[in-house]
Protein backbone atom coordinates (compact mmCIF):
# COMPACT_ATOMS: atom_id res chain seq x y z
CA UNK A 1 0.00 0.00 0.00
CA UNK A 2 1.18 3.68 -0.83
CA UNK A 3 1.49 6.27 1.65
CA UNK A 4 -0.29 9.25 1.18
CA UNK A 5 2.44 12.35 1.40
CA UNK A 6 2.47 15.66 -0.04
CA UNK A 7 5.08 14.62 -2.95
CA UNK A 8 4.07 11.75 -4.49
CA UNK A 9 6.07 8.56 -4.14
CA UNK A 10 8.20 8.21 -7.34
CA UNK A 11 8.26 5.08 -9.30
CA UNK A 12 11.69 2.58 -8.31
CA UNK A 13 13.20 2.85 -12.06
CA UNK A 14 13.44 6.61 -11.63
CA UNK A 15 14.50 6.77 -8.22
CA UNK A 16 17.14 4.28 -6.44
CA UNK A 17 17.49 6.17 -3.83
CA UNK A 18 17.44 3.25 -1.30
CA UNK A 19 19.96 1.31 -3.76
CA UNK A 20 22.58 4.43 -2.92
CA UNK A 21 24.94 5.16 0.97
CA UNK A 22 28.07 6.42 2.00
CA UNK A 23 28.89 2.99 3.92
CA UNK A 24 29.82 -0.52 3.18
CA UNK A 25 27.95 -2.07 5.69
CA UNK A 26 24.33 -0.79 4.22
CA UNK A 27 22.70 -3.79 2.46
CA UNK A 28 22.76 -6.81 4.67
CA UNK A 29 23.10 -10.39 2.92
CA UNK A 30 21.93 -13.32 5.30
CA UNK A 31 22.67 -16.88 4.78
CA UNK A 32 19.52 -17.60 2.51
CA UNK A 33 20.11 -14.17 0.65
CA UNK A 34 23.55 -15.82 -0.08
CA UNK A 35 22.41 -18.84 -1.16
CA UNK A 36 19.55 -17.17 -3.53
CA UNK A 37 22.38 -15.35 -4.85
CA UNK A 38 24.26 -18.10 -6.17
CA UNK A 39 27.32 -17.70 -8.57
CA UNK A 40 26.60 -13.98 -8.34
CA UNK A 41 27.08 -13.66 -4.38
CA UNK A 42 31.29 -13.85 -4.73
CA UNK A 43 30.71 -10.92 -7.29
CA UNK A 44 28.11 -9.24 -5.83
CA UNK A 45 28.48 -9.82 -1.98
CA UNK A 46 31.11 -10.09 0.41
CA UNK A 47 31.86 -10.42 4.21
CA UNK A 48 32.61 -7.27 6.43
CA UNK A 49 33.87 -8.79 9.57
CA UNK A 50 31.74 -12.23 10.32
CA UNK A 51 28.60 -10.11 8.64
CA UNK A 52 27.82 -10.78 4.77
CA UNK A 53 26.96 -7.24 2.54
CA UNK A 54 26.54 -6.41 -1.21
CA UNK A 55 29.54 -4.75 -1.95
CA UNK A 56 29.10 -0.74 -2.48
CA UNK A 57 30.64 1.37 -5.62
CA UNK A 58 30.62 4.38 -6.89
CA UNK A 59 27.98 5.12 -3.94
CA UNK A 60 25.29 2.63 -4.33
CA UNK A 61 25.02 -1.14 -4.08
CA UNK A 62 26.99 -3.18 -6.88
CA UNK A 63 23.90 -4.88 -8.33
CA UNK A 64 22.56 -0.91 -9.20
CA UNK A 65 23.22 -0.08 -12.75
CA UNK A 66 22.08 3.18 -13.48
CA UNK A 67 21.07 3.61 -17.13
CA UNK A 68 22.45 6.70 -18.76
CA UNK A 69 20.79 7.39 -22.53
CA UNK A 70 21.08 11.29 -24.15
CA UNK A 71 17.74 13.66 -23.34
CA UNK A 72 16.52 10.84 -21.09
CA UNK A 73 16.37 11.11 -17.16
CA UNK A 74 18.51 7.93 -15.66
CA UNK A 75 16.79 4.68 -14.77
CA UNK A 76 18.08 2.59 -11.70
CA UNK A 77 18.06 -0.71 -12.28
CA UNK A 78 18.53 -3.75 -9.78
CA UNK A 79 20.31 -6.23 -12.00
CA UNK A 80 19.41 -9.03 -9.44
CA UNK A 81 16.06 -8.15 -8.88
CA UNK A 82 14.94 -11.54 -8.79
CA UNK A 83 17.19 -12.60 -5.88
CA UNK A 84 17.73 -9.42 -3.85
CA UNK A 85 18.17 -10.03 -0.35
CA UNK A 86 15.54 -9.94 2.08
CA UNK A 87 16.34 -6.32 3.42
CA UNK A 88 15.58 -5.49 -0.22
CA UNK A 89 12.25 -6.73 -0.37
CA UNK A 90 11.05 -5.56 3.23
CA UNK A 91 11.88 -1.64 1.89
CA UNK A 92 9.19 -2.03 -0.13
CA UNK A 93 8.19 1.07 -2.45
CA UNK A 94 5.45 3.23 -0.28
CA UNK A 95 6.39 1.68 2.96
CA UNK A 96 7.92 3.80 5.71
CA UNK A 97 11.12 2.80 5.13
CA UNK A 98 11.05 4.29 1.68
CA UNK A 99 9.98 7.06 2.92
CA UNK A 100 12.13 7.84 5.72
CA UNK A 101 14.68 7.29 3.27
CA UNK A 102 13.47 9.89 0.59
CA UNK A 103 12.41 12.16 3.41
CA UNK A 104 16.35 11.74 4.44
CA UNK A 105 17.50 12.34 0.90
CA UNK A 106 15.49 15.78 1.01
CA UNK A 107 16.93 16.72 3.66
CA UNK A 108 20.50 16.71 2.58
CA UNK A 109 19.64 18.09 -0.70
CA UNK A 110 17.94 20.87 0.90
CA UNK A 111 21.40 21.18 3.18
CA UNK A 112 23.56 21.64 -0.22
S1 LIG B 1 11.63 1.82 -2.61
FE1 LIG B 1 11.35 4.02 -2.34
S2 LIG B 1 13.43 4.87 -2.04
FE2 LIG B 1 13.63 2.82 -2.92
S3 LIG B 1 13.77 3.13 -5.15
FE3 LIG B 1 11.60 2.73 -4.67
S4 LIG B 1 10.69 4.76 -4.38
FE4 LIG B 1 12.93 5.02 -4.23
S1 LIG C 1 20.19 -5.54 -4.39
FE1 LIG C 1 19.06 -4.34 -5.88
S2 LIG C 1 17.33 -3.42 -4.71
FE2 LIG C 1 18.88 -4.11 -3.23
S3 LIG C 1 20.18 -2.33 -2.84
FE3 LIG C 1 21.16 -3.54 -4.47
S4 LIG C 1 20.41 -2.64 -6.39
FE4 LIG C 1 19.07 -1.93 -4.73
Amino acid sequence: MEINSVKPTPECLACGVCCHSPSDQYVWVNGADWKLLGADAERLAHFIGNRAFMKMQDGHCAALEIRREAGKDPVFFCTIYEKRPIICHALGRGSPECEAVLEEKANADRAT
